[in-house]
């Protein structure tokens, strides 16, 4: 096994399948199954979700929304995804725990870094809700900050494209995609892979990221085995 202790981070948007909105259950469904296949190998995983599917913040002050009440809508809706993939695991029959960055028991426990060790010795798989606890960041950010704090092997992100490339795959044909690129590079061309929070945070804790496809059966597990699927992100 290649990664012993990994951070998933979903976006929204992903769990809600080809609808932009709302949550799919056969996209939870399988995406459950990927995460389960990981765990019988006896890897350690903690999920984020993203709330976009729902509600973002920044969108709601478009129609007048105070930026702070949104972003609180927004990570309430990460805690509703989360639930979703709490239950769509246990469903399958391993063990998984949902954790909140606000206190809101007995919805979830409150996040505490050894708590959360813990249960992943313990082979219950990590839900990260809540994003960060504080307005004006990204699950993105959240994913990269509790990616350090658990000491993850590496931070996949996974998404509808499959990885980094030159330009964007979906506007320009002759877009290219790169097996791997440091975070040096990444800046210097130019190319838009997390918010810069996110990136600063995990580029100054040296913390790898893997961009990839989650909607491809299969991927999850054979990353863990150490094949180049996707694009990985490094210093
Ligand atoms: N959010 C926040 N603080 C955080 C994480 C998220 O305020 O630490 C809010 C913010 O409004 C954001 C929304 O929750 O727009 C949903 O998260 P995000 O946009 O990262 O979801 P994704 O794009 O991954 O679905």
């Amino acid at each position: 096994m290649r990664y012993s202790r990994i951070l998933l981070k979903l976006s929204g948007e992903s769990l809600a399948g080809n609808g932009n909105q709302g949550i799919s259950d056969s996209v939870l469904e399988e995406y459950a199954k990927q995460v389960l296949e990981v765990v019988e190998k006896g890897c350690e995983v903690a999920i984020v979700v993203g709330g976009g599917n729902i509600f973002r913040g920044l969108s709601g002050t478009k129609s007048g929304f105070d930026r702070l009440k949104g972003d609180q809508m927004g990570m309430l809706a990460t805690v509703i995804n989360s639930l979703a993939i709490e239950s769509a695991i246990t469903r399958l029959g391993a063990k998984a725990k949902v954790f909140t960055s606000i206190r809101m028991e007995p919805v979830g426990e409150l996040y505490n870094r050894d708590r959360v060790l813990e249960a992943m010795k313990n082979k219950t798989v990590c839900i990260l809700s809540g994003g960060t606890g504080n307005p004006f960041f990204t699950t993105d950010t959240a994913a990269a900050l509790r990616s350090v704090e658990i000491g993850a092997d590496v931070l996949l992100k996974g998404t509808r494209v499959d990885g980094v490339y030159t330009a964007d795959p979906e506007k320009d044909p002759k877009a290219r995609k790169f097996e791997r690129i440091s975070y040096e590079e990444v800046i210097s061309k130019r190319l838009q892979v997390m918010d810069s929070t996110a990136f600063t945070m995990c580029r100054d804790n040296n913390m790898p990221m893997i961009v990839f496809d989650m909607n491809v059966p299969g991927n999850l597990k054979k990353i863990i085995n150490g094949e180049a699927i996707g694009t990985l992100v490094s210093n």
